[in-house]
């Protein structure tokens, strides 16, 4: 009887054994991850690079929060975010978030349904494929899928869109959101202009970017 206690109590201590270890490498795997998709020497979750040729890091899962509008976004930026739409309306502009985070799911079903759109306009399904491309971003290389990445308009019942991306363009840095895809810079970020498009990277980065006039890849390169 003893002896097989004893084997019972081993056999016990193993099974914990293997568990903590696995657990242990999946938490330094996953650090490992996200720090491979960070240019430069930091693995700051504020500068995960994210396009066409850095994917979203694998298994990479936010900690999610839900505005009032339904729209989800990482609940480290809402602090920021809230701030800069308080100051906004004090300045009479009324911005509204229109996306934010997306699954990659989301973004497969709005890339079928871009193809689908070429598709229906004649297109053959290779060349809807194509055209497609230049429009939305490939499921896994978006940067909605990091839920850093807000598409932001106008309450149009109270001022127009102009009035909101002109109000962003130059006072979002203060709180750490960049125009992720400025006009003239479609060679380095692969993405036309995009005026409501804005990618939270922490004021410090922010404001640097901006002061520089370049766009994220030029501040990781
Ligand atoms: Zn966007």
């Amino acid at each position: 009887m003893g002896k097989i206690l004893k084997k019972i109590i081993i056999s016990a201590f193993l099974i914990i054994l293997i568990f903590a270890g696995a657990k242990l490498f999946k938490s330094r795997f996953n650090i490992i991850d996200k720090a491979a998709y960070t240019s430069g020497t930091t693995a700051d979750w504020r500068l995960i690079l994210v396009n066409s040729s850095h994917a979203v890091p694998k298994g990479y899962s936010p900690d999610l929060m839900q505005l009032s509008n339904g729209i989800y976004i990482d609940s480290r930026i809402y602090p920021d975010l809230q701030n800069m739409f308080d100051d906004a309306r004090a300045d009479g502009i009324y911005p509204v978030v229109g996306e934010g985070y997306r699954t990659h799911e989301q973004q497969e079903d709005i890339m079928q349904d871009k193809i689908n759109t070429f598709i229906d306009e004649g297109y053959s399904k290779r060349e809807a494929e194509k055209l497609a491309g230049e429009w939305v971003a490939e499921a896994g290389k978006s940067e909605h899928e990091l839920g850093l990445a807000l598409d932001i308009n106008a309450d149009t019942s109270m001022c127009t869109d102009s009035d909101v991306y002109e109000w962003l363009a130059e006072n979002a840095c203060k709180y750490g959101f960049i125009l992720r895809y400025p006009s003239g810079s479609e060679s380095i970020t692969g993405i036309d202009y995009e005026p409501w498009h804005y990618r939270y990277v922490g004021i410090d980065n922010a404001t640097e970017i901006y002061n520089n006039n370049i766009t994220l890849e030029e501040y990781l390169s």
